[in-house]
Protein backbone atom coordinates (compact mmCIF):
# COMPACT_ATOMS: atom_id res chain seq x y z
CA UNK A 1 0.00 0.00 0.00
CA UNK A 2 1.05 3.66 -1.02
CA UNK A 3 1.62 5.16 2.08
CA UNK A 4 1.41 9.30 2.11
CA UNK A 5 4.88 11.10 2.92
CA UNK A 6 3.98 13.90 5.37
CA UNK A 7 5.85 16.83 5.83
CA UNK A 8 5.18 18.70 9.19
CA UNK A 9 6.59 22.24 10.85
CA UNK A 10 6.08 22.90 14.51
CA UNK A 11 5.26 26.69 15.31
CA UNK A 12 6.21 28.04 19.04
CA UNK A 13 4.61 30.89 19.67
CA UNK A 14 5.71 32.91 22.83
CA UNK A 15 7.91 35.47 23.37
CA UNK A 16 9.76 33.72 26.56
CA UNK A 17 10.77 30.94 24.86
CA UNK A 18 12.72 33.44 22.31
CA UNK A 19 14.11 34.87 25.22
CA UNK A 20 15.19 31.99 26.88
CA UNK A 21 12.83 32.15 29.92
CA UNK A 22 10.72 28.70 28.85
CA UNK A 23 12.16 25.84 27.26
CA UNK A 24 10.33 24.33 23.78
CA UNK A 25 9.05 21.50 25.54
CA UNK A 26 6.43 21.40 23.85
CA UNK A 27 7.46 21.12 20.51
CA UNK A 28 9.78 17.98 21.70
CA UNK A 29 6.11 16.51 22.57
CA UNK A 30 4.77 17.54 19.55
CA UNK A 31 7.86 16.20 17.29
CA UNK A 32 8.03 12.50 19.42
CA UNK A 33 4.15 11.99 18.87
CA UNK A 34 4.34 12.42 14.91
CA UNK A 35 7.71 10.51 14.78
CA UNK A 36 5.94 7.49 16.06
CA UNK A 37 3.16 8.16 13.74
CA UNK A 38 5.49 8.77 11.11
CA UNK A 39 5.41 12.05 10.34
CA UNK A 40 8.90 14.13 9.51
CA UNK A 41 9.12 16.97 11.10
CA UNK A 42 10.88 19.42 9.10
CA UNK A 43 11.23 22.39 11.02
CA UNK A 44 10.59 23.45 14.53
CA UNK A 45 10.22 27.41 14.04
CA UNK A 46 9.77 30.07 17.34
CA UNK A 47 8.20 33.33 17.22
CA UNK A 48 7.36 35.66 19.94
CA UNK A 49 3.96 37.02 20.83
CA UNK A 50 3.57 39.35 17.43
CA UNK A 51 0.98 38.70 15.03
CA UNK A 52 2.77 39.99 12.13
CA UNK A 53 5.67 37.69 12.63
CA UNK A 54 3.46 34.98 13.23
CA UNK A 55 1.70 35.63 10.01
CA UNK A 56 5.05 35.15 8.44
CA UNK A 57 6.40 32.17 9.76
CA UNK A 58 3.00 30.83 8.84
CA UNK A 59 3.37 32.32 5.21
CA UNK A 60 6.49 29.90 4.98
CA UNK A 61 5.69 27.03 6.39
CA UNK A 62 2.87 26.74 3.63
CA UNK A 63 5.08 26.60 1.42
CA UNK A 64 7.74 23.82 3.11
CA UNK A 65 4.83 21.77 5.05
CA UNK A 66 2.20 20.10 4.85
CA UNK A 67 0.84 19.97 8.34
CA UNK A 68 1.39 23.21 10.55
CA UNK A 69 1.43 22.82 14.35
CA UNK A 70 1.45 25.64 16.22
CA UNK A 71 1.72 25.69 20.40
CA UNK A 72 1.11 28.69 22.70
CA UNK A 73 -1.03 31.94 22.22
CA UNK A 74 -4.96 30.20 22.50
CA UNK A 75 -5.17 31.74 26.35
CA UNK A 76 -7.66 35.02 26.76
CA UNK A 77 -4.94 37.93 27.31
CA UNK A 78 -4.41 40.61 24.41
CA UNK A 79 -1.01 38.48 23.44
CA UNK A 80 -2.85 35.34 23.05
CA UNK A 81 -2.88 36.04 19.19
CA UNK A 82 -2.40 32.39 17.40
CA UNK A 83 -5.80 31.61 16.41
CA UNK A 84 -7.04 35.20 15.07
CA UNK A 85 -3.55 35.23 13.05
CA UNK A 86 -4.06 32.08 11.57
CA UNK A 87 -7.75 32.03 10.97
CA UNK A 88 -6.53 35.32 8.77
CA UNK A 89 -3.70 33.87 7.10
CA UNK A 90 -5.88 30.85 6.21
CA UNK A 91 -8.78 33.58 5.01
CA UNK A 92 -11.30 32.27 7.80
CA UNK A 93 -13.83 33.48 9.93
CA UNK A 94 -13.60 33.18 13.78
CA UNK A 95 -16.67 31.70 15.06
CA UNK A 96 -18.55 31.86 18.47
CA UNK A 97 -19.52 28.83 19.97
CA UNK A 98 -21.75 29.18 22.04
CA UNK A 99 -21.21 26.03 23.97
CA UNK A 100 -17.73 26.47 24.69
CA UNK A 101 -18.64 30.10 25.95
CA UNK A 102 -21.13 28.02 28.66
CA UNK A 103 -18.16 25.83 29.73
CA UNK A 104 -15.65 28.33 30.27
CA UNK A 105 -18.16 30.33 32.55
CA UNK A 106 -18.60 26.56 33.93
CA UNK A 107 -15.00 25.85 35.06
CA UNK A 108 -14.95 29.20 36.66
CA UNK A 109 -17.78 29.20 38.93
CA UNK A 110 -17.22 25.24 39.64
CA UNK A 111 -13.06 24.78 39.04
CA UNK A 112 -11.58 27.64 40.46
CA UNK A 113 -14.68 29.60 42.24
CA UNK A 114 -11.73 32.17 44.08
CA UNK A 115 -11.06 33.57 40.17
CA UNK A 116 -13.52 36.16 39.04
CA UNK A 117 -14.26 35.28 34.92
CA UNK A 118 -13.06 38.49 33.08
CA UNK A 119 -14.79 38.98 29.69
CA UNK A 120 -11.89 38.40 27.86
CA UNK A 121 -12.45 34.88 28.87
CA UNK A 122 -15.04 34.51 26.01
CA UNK A 123 -12.28 35.18 23.39
CA UNK A 124 -11.64 31.76 23.84
CA UNK A 125 -15.15 30.36 22.37
CA UNK A 126 -13.86 32.07 19.22
CA UNK A 127 -12.48 29.22 16.62
CA UNK A 128 -12.13 29.08 13.06
CA UNK A 129 -14.73 27.97 10.56
CA UNK A 130 -15.33 24.45 9.93
CA UNK A 131 -12.31 23.69 12.55
CA UNK A 132 -12.43 20.54 14.56
CA UNK A 133 -12.75 21.74 17.86
CA UNK A 134 -10.16 20.00 20.62
CA UNK A 135 -11.71 20.47 23.54
CA UNK A 136 -8.88 21.03 27.10
CA UNK A 137 -9.59 18.79 29.53
CA UNK A 138 -7.26 20.64 32.30
CA UNK A 139 -7.78 24.28 30.86
CA UNK A 140 -9.78 26.45 29.57
CA UNK A 141 -8.41 27.24 25.85
CA UNK A 142 -9.09 24.97 23.50
CA UNK A 143 -7.31 23.56 20.45
CA UNK A 144 -8.57 22.67 17.50
CA UNK A 145 -7.87 21.31 13.81
CA UNK A 146 -8.48 22.22 9.78
CA UNK A 147 -8.11 21.68 6.75
CA UNK A 148 -7.47 24.71 4.25
CA UNK A 149 -5.62 25.26 0.83
CA UNK A 150 -4.39 21.81 1.01
CA UNK A 151 -2.86 22.25 4.41
CA UNK A 152 -3.29 20.91 7.75
CA UNK A 153 -3.24 23.23 10.91
CA UNK A 154 -3.71 21.67 14.47
CA UNK A 155 -3.74 24.61 17.50
CA UNK A 156 -2.49 23.39 21.03
CA UNK A 157 -2.30 25.46 23.95
CA UNK A 158 1.15 26.68 25.50
CA UNK A 159 0.80 24.76 29.18
CA UNK A 160 2.62 21.71 28.32
CA UNK A 161 0.24 19.64 30.79
CA UNK A 162 -2.45 20.96 28.36
CA UNK A 163 -0.85 20.73 25.29
CA UNK A 164 0.80 16.53 26.31
CA UNK A 165 -2.80 16.34 27.26
CA UNK A 166 -4.64 17.08 23.96
CA UNK A 167 -2.00 15.55 21.57
CA UNK A 168 -2.54 12.37 23.37
CA UNK A 169 -6.61 12.65 23.28
CA UNK A 170 -7.24 14.77 20.07
CA UNK A 171 -3.94 15.51 18.22
CA UNK A 172 -2.81 11.94 18.15
CA UNK A 173 -6.22 10.10 16.85
CA UNK A 174 -6.27 12.97 14.07
CA UNK A 175 -2.96 12.84 12.58
CA UNK A 176 -3.42 8.90 13.13
CA UNK A 177 -6.10 8.94 10.63
CA UNK A 178 -4.12 11.42 7.86
CA UNK A 179 -0.61 9.47 8.04
CA UNK A 180 -2.48 5.74 8.06
CA UNK A 181 1.17 4.76 8.63
CA UNK A 182 3.15 2.96 11.48
CA UNK A 183 6.93 3.27 12.18
CA UNK A 184 9.10 -0.22 13.26
CA UNK A 185 12.22 -0.87 13.76
CA UNK A 186 14.63 -3.66 13.94
CA UNK A 187 18.26 -2.77 16.29
CA UNK A 188 21.19 -5.37 14.85
CA UNK A 189 23.98 -5.12 16.75
CA UNK A 190 27.65 -5.60 15.75
CA UNK A 191 30.92 -5.80 17.71
CA UNK A 192 34.06 -6.72 15.97
CA UNK A 193 34.05 -3.62 13.32
CA UNK A 194 34.24 0.37 13.88
CA UNK A 195 31.41 2.45 12.43
CA UNK A 196 33.11 3.52 9.20
CA UNK A 197 33.86 -0.19 8.27
CA UNK A 198 30.66 -1.22 8.47
CA UNK A 199 29.31 1.56 6.80
CA UNK A 200 31.82 1.06 4.02
CA UNK A 201 30.87 -2.92 4.01
CA UNK A 202 27.05 -1.56 3.59
CA UNK A 203 27.48 1.76 1.61
CA UNK A 204 25.82 0.18 -1.85
CA UNK A 205 22.95 -1.06 0.19
CA UNK A 206 22.63 1.94 1.82
CA UNK A 207 22.39 4.49 -0.86
CA UNK A 208 19.66 1.88 -2.42
CA UNK A 209 17.61 1.94 0.49
CA UNK A 210 14.38 4.27 0.68
CA UNK A 211 11.93 2.49 2.90
CA UNK A 212 12.94 0.80 4.81
CA UNK A 213 16.14 3.05 5.76
CA UNK A 214 19.38 2.03 7.91
CA UNK A 215 21.29 4.68 10.00
CA UNK A 216 24.69 3.18 11.75
CA UNK A 217 24.89 4.41 15.53
CA UNK A 218 28.52 3.83 17.25
CA UNK A 219 28.03 3.68 21.13
CA UNK A 220 30.83 2.19 23.54
CA UNK A 221 32.89 0.53 20.64
CA UNK A 222 29.75 -1.69 19.19
CA UNK A 223 27.79 -0.37 16.41
CA UNK A 224 24.03 -0.86 16.20
CA UNK A 225 22.20 -0.77 12.47
CA UNK A 226 18.73 0.71 13.28
CA UNK A 227 16.55 -1.00 10.04
CA UNK A 228 13.04 1.21 9.85
CA UNK A 229 10.27 0.67 7.80
CA UNK A 230 7.13 2.64 7.11
CA UNK A 231 3.78 1.11 6.48
CA UNK A 232 0.29 0.71 6.72
CA UNK A 233 0.83 -2.20 9.37
CA UNK A 234 3.54 -4.00 11.49
CA UNK A 235 2.95 -6.85 8.88
CA UNK A 236 3.74 -4.58 6.12
CA UNK A 237 6.60 -3.17 7.95
CA UNK A 238 8.30 -7.05 8.71
CA UNK A 239 7.52 -7.73 5.08
CA UNK A 240 9.49 -4.39 3.82
CA UNK A 241 12.28 -5.54 6.49
CA UNK A 242 13.17 -9.18 6.11
CA UNK A 243 14.96 -8.94 3.08
CA UNK A 244 17.15 -6.25 3.81
CA UNK A 245 17.62 -8.06 7.34
CA UNK A 246 18.93 -10.63 5.58
CA UNK A 247 20.84 -8.90 3.05
CA UNK A 248 22.86 -7.28 5.96
CA UNK A 249 23.41 -9.88 8.21
CA UNK A 250 24.79 -11.86 4.91
CA UNK A 251 27.18 -9.43 4.23
CA UNK A 252 28.09 -8.55 7.83
CA UNK A 253 28.57 -12.23 8.93
CA UNK A 254 29.29 -13.34 12.43
CA UNK A 255 29.98 -10.04 13.73
CA UNK A 256 26.35 -9.53 14.16
CA UNK A 257 25.87 -10.32 17.80
CA UNK A 258 22.21 -10.19 17.94
CA UNK A 259 18.86 -8.37 16.55
CA UNK A 260 16.79 -6.45 18.69
CA UNK A 261 18.50 -8.14 21.59
CA UNK A 262 20.05 -5.22 24.03
CA UNK A 263 23.66 -5.77 24.86
CA UNK A 264 26.32 -8.69 24.70
CA UNK A 265 26.25 -9.45 27.95
CA UNK A 266 22.69 -10.11 27.70
CA UNK A 267 23.53 -12.38 24.63
CA UNK A 268 26.35 -14.24 26.86
CA UNK A 269 23.98 -15.21 29.22
CA UNK A 270 21.39 -16.96 27.08
CA UNK A 271 23.60 -18.90 25.12
CA UNK A 272 25.82 -19.95 28.72
CA UNK A 273 21.80 -21.05 29.93
CA UNK A 274 20.66 -22.93 26.85
CA UNK A 275 24.17 -24.95 27.16
CA UNK A 276 23.95 -25.71 30.68
CA UNK A 277 27.44 -23.83 31.16
CA UNK A 278 28.90 -21.67 33.91
CA UNK A 279 30.91 -19.20 34.36
CA UNK A 280 33.57 -17.29 36.46
CA UNK A 281 36.11 -14.50 35.53
CA UNK A 282 39.36 -12.92 36.86
CA UNK A 283 39.55 -9.06 36.05
CA UNK A 284 42.71 -6.65 36.66
CA UNK A 285 42.84 -3.76 34.26
CA UNK A 286 38.84 -4.09 34.06
CA UNK A 287 38.52 -3.49 37.85
CA UNK A 288 34.87 -5.38 37.81
CA UNK A 289 33.58 -3.87 35.18
CA UNK A 290 32.83 -7.12 33.22
CA UNK A 291 31.39 -8.63 36.43
CA UNK A 292 29.07 -5.86 36.82
CA UNK A 293 27.93 -6.17 33.25
CA UNK A 294 27.27 -9.49 33.43
CA UNK A 295 25.25 -8.99 37.10
CA UNK A 296 23.34 -6.10 35.67
CA UNK A 297 21.26 -9.15 33.69
CA UNK A 298 18.42 -10.35 35.63
CA UNK A 299 18.97 -13.96 36.29
CA UNK A 300 22.83 -14.28 35.93
CA UNK A 301 22.81 -16.39 39.27
CA UNK A 302 22.45 -19.61 37.27
CA UNK A 303 25.65 -19.30 34.93
CA UNK A 304 28.09 -16.61 37.00
CA UNK A 305 29.72 -18.25 39.80
CA UNK A 306 31.55 -15.36 40.57
CA UNK A 307 34.59 -13.11 39.83
CA UNK A 308 38.23 -11.93 41.25
CA UNK A 309 39.52 -8.69 40.95
CA UNK A 310 43.33 -9.19 40.86
CA UNK A 311 44.85 -6.09 40.37
CA UNK A 312 48.33 -6.44 42.11
CA UNK A 313 50.72 -8.95 41.10
CA UNK A 314 50.48 -9.96 44.61
CA UNK A 315 46.80 -11.05 44.64
CA UNK A 316 47.03 -12.97 40.85
CA UNK A 317 49.02 -15.23 43.10
CA UNK A 318 47.91 -15.12 46.29
CA UNK A 319 43.96 -15.04 45.02
CA UNK A 320 44.06 -17.31 41.40
CA UNK A 321 47.21 -19.29 41.57
CA UNK A 322 49.31 -17.37 39.16
CA UNK A 323 52.67 -18.24 39.53
CA UNK A 324 55.16 -15.48 40.56
CA UNK A 325 57.94 -16.38 38.51
CA UNK A 326 55.19 -16.52 35.43
CA UNK A 327 54.73 -12.91 36.60
CA UNK A 328 58.45 -11.18 36.70
CA UNK A 329 59.42 -13.76 33.77
CA UNK A 330 56.82 -12.00 31.22
CA UNK A 331 55.31 -9.08 32.85
CA UNK A 332 51.67 -8.69 34.51
CA UNK A 333 50.68 -7.39 31.34
CA UNK A 334 51.00 -10.59 28.80
CA UNK A 335 49.10 -13.30 27.41
CA UNK A 336 50.61 -16.21 30.07
CA UNK A 337 49.78 -14.16 32.53
CA UNK A 338 45.81 -13.75 31.08
CA UNK A 339 45.61 -17.51 30.42
CA UNK A 340 46.92 -18.14 33.95
CA UNK A 341 44.53 -15.96 35.54
CA UNK A 342 42.01 -17.59 33.48
CA UNK A 343 42.93 -21.16 34.21
CA UNK A 344 42.78 -20.00 38.28
CA UNK A 345 39.31 -18.49 38.17
CA UNK A 346 38.08 -21.26 36.66
CA UNK A 347 39.97 -23.85 39.09
CA UNK A 348 38.79 -22.17 42.22
CA UNK A 349 34.85 -21.07 40.91
CA UNK A 350 34.69 -24.43 39.59
CA UNK A 351 32.96 -23.31 36.22
CA UNK A 352 33.23 -24.68 33.15
CA UNK A 353 34.51 -21.25 31.42
CA UNK A 354 37.09 -19.27 33.44
CA UNK A 355 37.84 -15.64 31.48
CA UNK A 356 41.56 -13.65 32.60
CA UNK A 357 42.03 -10.07 31.44
CA UNK A 358 45.15 -8.34 32.26
CA UNK A 359 45.72 -4.81 30.38
CA UNK A 360 46.87 -1.11 31.16
CA UNK A 361 44.17 1.24 31.15
CA UNK A 362 45.89 3.94 30.76
CA UNK A 363 46.96 7.26 30.68
CA UNK A 364 50.14 6.40 31.91
CA UNK A 365 52.13 3.76 29.46
CA UNK A 366 53.66 0.90 32.13
CA UNK A 367 57.05 0.66 33.64
CA UNK A 368 57.84 -2.26 31.34
CA UNK A 369 57.33 0.33 27.76
CA UNK A 370 53.85 -1.00 27.44
CA UNK A 371 51.48 1.62 26.06
CA UNK A 372 48.11 2.19 27.25
CA UNK A 373 45.49 0.15 24.99
CA UNK A 374 47.84 -3.16 25.36
CA UNK A 375 45.41 -5.87 26.95
CA UNK A 376 45.48 -10.07 27.00
CA UNK A 377 42.35 -11.77 27.01
CA UNK A 378 41.43 -14.75 28.17
CA UNK A 379 39.37 -17.70 27.52
CA UNK A 380 39.74 -21.21 29.22
CA UNK A 381 36.87 -23.95 29.01
CA UNK A 382 37.24 -27.83 29.38
CA UNK A 383 39.01 -28.62 26.61
CA UNK A 384 40.68 -25.05 24.83
CA UNK A 385 42.30 -22.02 25.41
CA UNK A 386 42.19 -18.88 23.86
CA UNK A 387 43.19 -15.76 23.83
CA UNK A 388 42.64 -12.44 22.39
CA UNK A 389 44.77 -8.99 22.29
CA UNK A 390 43.16 -6.41 20.62
CA UNK A 391 45.02 -2.87 20.31
CA UNK A 392 42.60 -0.22 22.16
CA UNK A 393 42.33 3.40 21.76
CA UNK A 394 41.61 5.84 23.46
CA UNK A 395 40.70 6.65 27.12
CA UNK A 396 40.74 4.43 30.14
CA UNK A 397 37.15 3.93 30.50
CA UNK A 398 36.78 3.16 26.90
CA UNK A 399 39.55 0.50 27.42
CA UNK A 400 38.29 -0.82 29.84
CA UNK A 401 34.90 -1.02 28.39
CA UNK A 402 36.64 -2.40 25.25
CA UNK A 403 37.84 -5.07 27.07
CA UNK A 404 34.84 -6.49 28.89
CA UNK A 405 33.56 -6.11 25.28
CA UNK A 406 36.17 -8.54 23.81
CA UNK A 407 35.75 -10.92 26.80
CA UNK A 408 31.87 -11.55 26.02
CA UNK A 409 32.50 -11.59 22.99
CA UNK A 410 34.91 -14.70 23.07
CA UNK A 411 32.65 -16.22 24.69
CA UNK A 412 29.93 -15.64 22.15
CA UNK A 413 32.12 -17.23 19.78
CA UNK A 414 32.76 -20.05 21.76
CA UNK A 415 29.47 -20.99 22.63
CA UNK A 416 28.33 -20.53 18.97
CA UNK A 417 30.98 -22.37 17.15
CA UNK A 418 33.14 -19.31 15.85
CA UNK A 419 36.63 -19.17 15.95
CA UNK A 420 37.24 -17.28 19.13
CA UNK A 421 40.49 -15.42 18.74
P1 LIG B 1 -2.86 30.23 28.55
O1 LIG B 1 -4.28 29.89 28.46
O2 LIG B 1 -2.20 29.72 29.80
O3 LIG B 1 -2.52 31.67 28.25
P2 LIG B 1 -1.71 29.74 25.95
O4 LIG B 1 -2.12 28.66 25.00
O5 LIG B 1 -2.08 31.13 25.60
O6 LIG B 1 -2.19 29.33 27.39
P3 LIG B 1 0.88 30.77 26.36
O7 LIG B 1 0.21 31.97 26.95
O8 LIG B 1 1.65 30.96 25.12
O9 LIG B 1 -0.18 29.63 26.09
O10 LIG B 1 1.80 30.04 27.43
C1 LIG B 1 1.26 29.62 28.68
C2 LIG B 1 2.35 28.96 29.48
O11 LIG B 1 2.87 27.83 28.80
C3 LIG B 1 3.53 29.84 29.78
O12 LIG B 1 3.94 29.60 31.13
C4 LIG B 1 4.60 29.37 28.86
O13 LIG B 1 5.87 29.54 29.41
C5 LIG B 1 4.26 27.91 28.64
N1 LIG B 1 4.62 27.57 27.26
C6 LIG B 1 4.18 28.17 26.15
N2 LIG B 1 4.69 27.62 25.04
C7 LIG B 1 5.48 26.63 25.46
C8 LIG B 1 6.33 25.69 24.81
N3 LIG B 1 6.42 25.67 23.46
N4 LIG B 1 7.00 24.80 25.55
C9 LIG B 1 6.92 24.83 26.91
N5 LIG B 1 6.15 25.68 27.58
C10 LIG B 1 5.43 26.60 26.89
MG1 LIG C 1 -1.44 32.84 26.99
Amino acid sequence: MHVREYKAEIIGVGTELLLGNTVNTDAQDVSLLLSKLGINVYFHTVVGDNPTRLKEAVEIAKIRADIIITTGGLGPTYDDLTKQTLAEAFGKKLIFHEDIAHKIRDFFANRIPAIEMTENNLQQAQLPEGCIIFENELGTAPGCAFEAEGKHVIMLPGPPRECRSMLKICAEPYLKALSQAEIHSHNIHIFGLGESAVEEKLIDLMETLNNPSLAPYAKDGEVMLRLTAKASSRQDAQDLMLPVLQKIQNVLGNIVYGVDTDSLENTVFHLLKERGLTLAVAESCTGGLLSKRLTDVPGISRVFMGSVVAYSAHAKTALLDVPQDLISDNNAVSREVALAMAQGVRHKFNADIGIGITGIAGPETDSSGQSPGTIFIALCSNDHTYCRSPHLFHDRERIRIGGASHALDMIRRLLTDLPVE
